[in-house]
């Protein structure tokens, strides 16, 4: 329990209705999007940085540790409290401070919702690529602290990509601003991409320069639908190969097709084995020519190869793909979301490691993918209450796990370490990389102040 006097404080800094410290709020904030569960001494939702800052030096003061959060959409168990822990909540800090086309630049307190930002944009016919599946709930702040990815991906790279600069405050309560307006890269370390993907364990970000750019003239949304998976991940390979970088390469397999359609009703055939979603942009005058391409090339193994004739057909596509992850709580109870990265050109092998996985370990999985980027989210259904089914899914999700890595693949695409992956980290990186990790969050942090125990154990 927090003391009286530091409650009191908390107050004194953000305001009575911004501090929670009762059991049912804290529960609320003792979960993200894993199956884990911690308990926080409380919650405090700053406005400003200079709140930040307070709220850094009085945790400071007690010795008690901050777990940032923005939306707790989070895959990775990034902001589950840790023992002796507050939760810094970033929601109220929402301001869009500023939107700059001359220079394609954003100004954005990181508790801007990434679709609120897109709103925003799209009044001035701008946009900010990275869209993960999440983007109608998780913060700009989230998406830096995982370096998300998203449908665009393939096209346009990932947040790292459209983070210009950060404000953030360090765990001895000083602020930096790393990098900030200008397109080119800043002298010295790249601060900036130190900070990106760092899942909160370096510094609190308090204020985001992101990069925007304009809408694409048109674009063209495309479904190749397939007997069997393995066929889809051919088609995958094959566009890759010929050179085409679509927008986005997105997979959807035959339990998810079937998840989304019962409430989604797209349309998309309940007994194809996998579909492929296939988006380009650009000029008009571009779009026959490579819709053609990509129809060529997917036809030749697809059995059906559709473009979307109206925005209501392709918001029906979309709104399946962005709903895979929720959707199979119809079938089992629990499930766990894991997220692999192979060479774009293996994803075909990966495809078939993920049916053998599920073969070998008699668990059931449903694949959506970023397919284009090389990015696997084979989705394992299962029961929580049931331990030994439990047991069997966790030895299933390490052996997801190795297989990426013999395909020179990672364990984490874009989900972030947390808690969830901290133990197969060294199976990617040696002995050595793993001491110059540790050694980076050490001279941010000496005494493990923000986000303990998550990505690595110092
Ligand atoms: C249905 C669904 C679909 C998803 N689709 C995708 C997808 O397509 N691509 C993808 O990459 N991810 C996806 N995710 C995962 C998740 O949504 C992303 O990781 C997202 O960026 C997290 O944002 P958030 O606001 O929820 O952050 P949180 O979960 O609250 O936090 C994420 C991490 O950032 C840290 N953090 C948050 N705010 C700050 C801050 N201000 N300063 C420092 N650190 C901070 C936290 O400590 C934590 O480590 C999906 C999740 C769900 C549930």
């Amino acid at each position: 329990m927090l003391a009286k006097t530091v409650v009191k404080r908390l107050k004194e800094i953000v305001g009575e209705k911004n501090v929670v410290t009762d059991k049912v709020g804290l529960f609320s904030y003792g979960y993200d999007g894993t199956l884990l569960a911690g308990q926080a001494l409380g919650v405090v939702s700053p406005h400003t940085t200079e709140q930040v800052v307070e709220i850094v030096k009085l945790m400071n003061e007690h010795n008690i540790k901050l777990v940032p959060r923005g939306a707790g959409t989070n895959e990775s168990g990034g902001t589950i409290p840790s023992e002796n822990s507050v939760v810094i909540s970033f929601t109220k800090m929402t301001k869009i401070h500023e939107i700059d086309t001359e220079n394609f630049v954003a100004v954005v307190e990181p508790g801007v919702i990434n679709f609120d930002l897109q709103v925003e944009l799209e009044k001035k016919k701008f946009y900010f690529p990275p869209d993960p599946s999440s983007f109608k709930a998780s913060t700009i702040g989230g998406n830096v602290g995982e370096c998300s990815g998203g449908p665009k991906c393939f096209k346009y790279g990932v947040t790292r990509d459209y983070i210009l600069g950060l404000e953030v405050v360090l765990p001895n309560g000083k602020v930096i601003q790393t990098g900030g307006r200008n397109f080119q890269s800043e002298p010295g370390y790249d601060l900036t991409r130190i900070i990106v993907g760092s899942e909160g364990i370096l510094g609190l970000v308090t204020k985001v320069f992101v990069r925007i750019l304009p809408i694409p003239r048109t674009k063209k949304t495309m479904l190749a639908i397939y007997d069997k998976v393995e066929d889809a991940s051919q088609t995958v390979a094959d566009i890759v190969a010929a050179g085409i970088i679509p927008t986005t390469l997105e997979l959807m397999d035959n339990l998810l097709i079937n998840t989304t359609e019962d409430f989604t009703h797209a349309g998309i055939p309940r007994d194809a084995g996998a579909v492929l979603i296939i988006e380009v942009d650009g000029y008009p005058e571009d779009m026959d020519g490579q819709v053609k391409t990509i129809g060529d090339i997917a036809k030749t193994i697809a059995k059906e190869f559709k473009v979307a004739q109206s925005a209501v057909e392709v918001d029906q596509i979309w709104t399946s793909r962005r709903s895979a992850f929720g959707s199979v709580a119809r079938v089992r109870p629990s499930y766990g979301v894991n997220d692999i990265t192979v060479p774009r050109s293996n994803f075909p092998k990966a495809i078939e490691g993920v049916l053998k996985v599920a073969k070998d370990f008699g668990v059931t999985i449903g694949v959506v993918a970023h397919a284009g980027d090389g990015n696997l989210h084979p989705l394992i259904l299962f029961d929580q209450r049931n331990k030994e089914e439990t047991e069997t899914v966790h030895a299933a999700e390490q052996a997801l796990c190795m297989m990426a890595l013999d395909l020179e693949g990672t364990i984490s695409g874009e989900h972030g370490i947390g808690l969830v992956k901290k133990k197969y980290l060294d199976k990617e990186f040696t002995p050595a990389a793993m001491e110059a990790f540790r050694k980076v969050k050490l001279s941010f942090d000496p005494t493990n102040r923000f986000n303990p125990g998550k990505i690595i154990d110092i």
